[in-house]
């Protein structure tokens, strides 16, 4: 209630819910579904990726109403236009309060100045120490919702190298509806990726050492799908990097940062260490619903073909190469297709068209109109691992910062291609230093250590099984997980 005693007509404009959301597929040809749908599909039938059917937009005054908002509560009113009616309001602001409870600052993203017109934004205080939690932490309460609304269960399969496999287990453990089993190489993580997987405790994880590489694990997961009746038995799902809601969640932190560095009034601009293009893609979604985001700019190691499309309009797919940024060592960025969408007017056949063109050649013809349209915002730097250690040596010379080597990529991005007109710029930090401590140690002899909540990582007691490389014996052991929690 405001003071005269009428109702708040904000208040009560949150409090309802939205008309449905619905999302269509980039290659046009899947059913439409709101945001529930795509949360459980992940992947549209038609092979494409899911996005909303309209952009929903916000005026300068929405944007000036959210401004000193607790973050939780700020990414509920972001996210609210793209849930639409699927979940009341009050439940997706309660989720999102449980999701970021347990982050490690209390601004949840806190902003940090190093020059003048140059932040980084820290999205690495989440449980697995890098911006994947971001997403997964929110993604895990949304599904465990959704399920139990429908009385359902699913079981999450996935392969990680390292990295992405706990963000998905540190987002699953424990949550009622949800079984997850991920596969790593045995071997060939590092110890600590290796612990934040094994030292989860919960009843509903499985983690599997494959005796073989990463690509053997993720051909592992593929053979579970294409199984039929597995698939259906288990109720097999995944929460990988093109599911819709990941880049929802995702979209509050850019506004968080604009908002404190004068938006809706102020314009603002982003670097971003990428690899799938989920993270900058929530960047461009920002600006898309009306956010005043100057620039947009994509760092990459030598794995670099999307700054070799962003400068030459070549969309050519190369052997992945290993760098110092593991998390960026992809050649195929599977967000990408969402952007392509939008420069393509949003025709699903001609997406459809490029992306198996792409798929069969490992070249892309984009059309020039379309590329310009991209280059008007986004921008590629590349820096080679050398080039990044001597980015890590001098930050912290300069400032006493340290960054990690994706977030050195990105902080080289931002100074290699500063907007215009003094906009300040707006680094991602995707990764704790701790997290790649080697790399920053070597490049400024300090050794970064774990906060507090990880300190005794070393110590605590692991849980996995070994497995050959073997699809009978990957599926009788995610059998007998999900045996052991369904009744
Ligand atoms: C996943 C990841 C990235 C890349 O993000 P995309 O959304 O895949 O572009 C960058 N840095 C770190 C530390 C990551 O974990």
């Amino acid at each position: 209630m405001s003071a005269d005693g009428l109702p708040d007509s904000r208040d009560a404009a949150f409090a309802d819910n939205l008309p449905p959301m619905q999302y269509v597929s980039t290659r046009g040809h899947a059913p439409v579904l709101d945001f529930a749908g795509v949360l459980l599909a992940g992947l549209a039938e038609d092979g494409g990726l899911y996005v909303p059917e309209t952009w929903p937009l916000f005026a300068a005054a929405d944007w000036r109403a959210l401004r000193g908002l607790p973050y939780p509560t700020l990414a509920a009113r972001i996210m609210r236009p793209f849930v639409g009616d699927a979940i009341e309001f009050a439940t997706l602001e309660a989720l999102c309060d449980d999701a970021y409870a347990g982050f490690n600052h209390p601004a949840v993203v806190p902003l940090i100045q190093l020059d003048t017109n140059l932040f980084v934004q820290e999205l690495f205080h989440g449980p697995t120490l890098a911006f994947k939690d971001m997403a997964l932490q929110l993604l895990g309460r949304l599904f465990d919702h959704i399920l139990s609304a429908r009385d359902q269960r699913v079981t999450i399969v996935g392969a990680t190298s390292g990295d992405t496999g706990s963000a998905a287990i540190e987002a699953c453990a424990g949550r009622a509806r949800i079984d997850i089993a991920i596969l790593h190489p045995e071997g060939r993580t590092s110890e600590v990726q290796r612990r934040q997987m094994t030292t989860v405790q919960d009843d509903n994880v499985a983690n599997i050492a494959i005796q073989g590489t990463f690509d053997d694990c993720q051909d592992l997961v593929k053979a579970m799908f294409a199984d039929a009746p597995f698939r259906a038995e288990m109720g097999l799902s995944a929460v990988n990097s093109i599911n819709w809601a990941r880049i929802a969640a995702q979209i509050p932190y850019y506004v968080a940062a604009a908002l404190a560095l004068g938006a809706p009034d102020h314009e603002v601009a982003f670097a971003v260490p990428t690899g799938n293009f989920g993270n900058i893609l929530a960047g461009w979604a920002a600006r898309r619903m009306g956010l005043p985001v100057a620039r947009l700019v994509a760092g990459s190691n030598r794995n670099d073909i999307l700054v070799r499309f962003l400068n030459a309009n070549d969309m050519s797919a190369r052997p992945v190469e290993p760098s110092l940024s593991p998390s960026m060592d992809i050649q195929v960025s599977s967000n990408f297709e969402r952007l392509l969408f939008e420069l393509l007017d949003r025709n699903g056949a001609a997406t459809a068209a490029a992306m198996h063109r792409f798929r069969a050649t490992g070249h892309m013809g984009v059309p020039d109109a379309a590329w310009h349209r991209a280059c008007a915002v986004f921008h590629g730097f590349r820096l080679d691992d050398a080039g990044t250690e001597a980015e890590i040596a001098r930050l912290h010379a300069a400032t006493g910062y340290l960054a990690d080597p994706h977030t050195a990529i990105g902080i080289a991005a931002a100074r290699a291609h500063p907007a215009p007109h003094a906009v300040p710029m707006v680094a991602m930090a995707t990764a704790h230093p701790a997290k790649f401590p080697e790399a920053v140690a070597r490049a400024t002899g300090v050794h970064p250590a774990l906060p507090p909540a990880l300190a005794d990582l070393l110590n605590r007691p692991e849980h996995y099984v070994t497995l050959p490389n073997d699809l009978a014996a990957v599926e009788a052991q995610v059998r007998a997980l999900v045996r052991r929690n369904r009744p």
